[in-house]
């Protein structure tokens, strides 16, 4: 079977470290490339090619669980208003934490690096809110998973899908007191692009930034900005690397070979934004969010009848419909991707200049806006 260790093909590897964690020499090490990602790298004086590192390696999607998906939003406006979508991670996070369980999920440090960390506390999970559209830095969260299962803990742990592959094959064997919660993710950002992004706003700005808040629902679901937090409170609005990260610009090279966009899922649930959900249930209020929810296993199906007291609404919907509107499958990358990150990698795109090139990369011209807004009103004219 093919992997990143038999071809050193990048787009193999998803960059779990589980490899690195597993290698009974510690011969492997995460080492960040040029684009901000990080690779295995094997120490040859220490590899005894024992072979480990393929046999754990997570990026392989062997799942043929079925899964039933939902309509779902959470009944408490003021923990609906802190998600992305419509709050099912924070229904999860309430029942696990009720149980005196950990949650495991991913916030920003100190220096706005987007990590997973755990959390024992509810008012520690509110930190894991909203989405932070970067690849997390997994730091030493598998290990401490471990150690609460073994001291049998209940854990939920939420990430993606190929961060919950790599943890399940860390773990290497089924523990019923874990709970497993991906976000449907279409790609990861990179890490150094982000900090390259951040560094240019306080260069234009002269001033620190003290938080990005990606799904700011200020507006309105569906329509959010990117909320930029300086020094002294002062407040804008910048969605350049939002629209890189969504225009496939800025992303890890596996994300555009992902095993895990099928509706074939590794977890007991998977949380979503329910895009189009005003073609699937026209009367609905979407205003505040709305979550795609899909259960994926028995342990799934048991947890669901205790949260549903905690949403206003949770509709049984068939999955072929939610995902048409969604990233159930592989998504390709930007004509200019390699393009944009050899500048990344040779330091000619930089913290002086990366708002700009993005910018430039992801902008729609004039001839393709009008083009765009031709079909639309053809399809109306048409539908009369
Ligand atoms: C990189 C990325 C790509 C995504 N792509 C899609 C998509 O294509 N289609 C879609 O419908 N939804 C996508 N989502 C998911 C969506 O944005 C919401 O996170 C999801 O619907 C959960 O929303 P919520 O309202 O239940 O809870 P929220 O409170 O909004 O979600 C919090 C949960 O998101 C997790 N999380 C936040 N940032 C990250 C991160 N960088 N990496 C891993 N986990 C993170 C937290 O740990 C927590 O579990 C993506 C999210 C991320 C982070």
């Amino acid at each position: 079977m093919e992997n990143y260790f038999n071809t050193g093909k990048k787009e193999l590897c998803n960059g779990c470290g589980t490899c690195a964690l597993r290698c009974p020499k510690s011969a492997i090490e995460m080492v960040e490339d040029g684009e901000g990602f990080l690779y295995p790298h094997i120490n040859k004086e220490k590899c005894i090619n024992c072979g480990l590192c393929e046999k754990v390696c997570s990026n392989f999607n062997k799942s043929e669980q079925e899964s039933v998906a939902y309509i779902a939003i959470n009944n408490n406006d003021k923990e609906l208003k802190n998600a992305s979508s419509g709050g099912m991670f924070y229904i999860l996070a309430k029942y696990v934490i009720e149980n005196k369980g950990v949650v495991f999920g991913v916030t920003y440090d100190e220096d706005l690096n987007v990590i997973h960390k755990y959390a024992e506390t509810l008012e520690d999970c509110k930190q894991f809110c909203g989405s932070k559209y970067v690849r997390s830095d997994l730091k030493n969260t598998y290990k401490e998973a471990e150690k609460f299962l073994k001291d049998g803990r209940v854990v939920l742990y939420t990430g993606t899908a190929c961060q919950i592959s790599g943890l399940k094959s860390y773990l290497g064997k089924e523990y019923d007191n874990l709970i497993l919660c991906d976000i449907l993710c279409h790609a990861n950002p990179s890490p150094k692009v982000f900090k390259l992004y951040k560094e240019n706003l306080e260069k234009k700005y002269s001033k620190k930034v003290k938080d990005i808040r990606f799904r700011s629902k200020e507006i309105k679901w569906g329509d959010e900005r990117t909320l930029i937090e300086l020094q002294n409170d002062q407040v804008l609005y910048e969605d350049t690397f939002k629209n890189a990260f969504g225009k496939e610009l800025i992303n890890r090279r596996s994300c555009n070979f992902c095993v895990f966009a099928s509706k074939s899922r590794i977890t007991d649930f998977t949380i979503a934004d329910f895009w189009k959900i005003e073609k699937v249930k026209p009367d609905l209020d979407s205003t505040k969010g709305v979550s795609l929810l899909t259960v994926n296993s028995e342990k799934g199906k048991s947890l669901l009848n205790i949260f549903k007291n905690n949403t206003s609404i949770l509709e049984k919907v068939d999955i072929d419909v939610a995902a048409k509107y969604n990233h159930f499958s592989n998504v390709p990358a930007h004509k200019s991707r390699d393009k944009f990150f050899e500048g990344i990698k040779k330091g000619s795109i930089n913290s002086d200049n990366v708002i700009d090139v993005m910018n430039k990369y992801t902008r729609v011209s004039i001839v393709k806006k009008i083009l765009r807004k031709g079909k639309r009103i053809a399809k109306k004219v048409l539908r009369k």
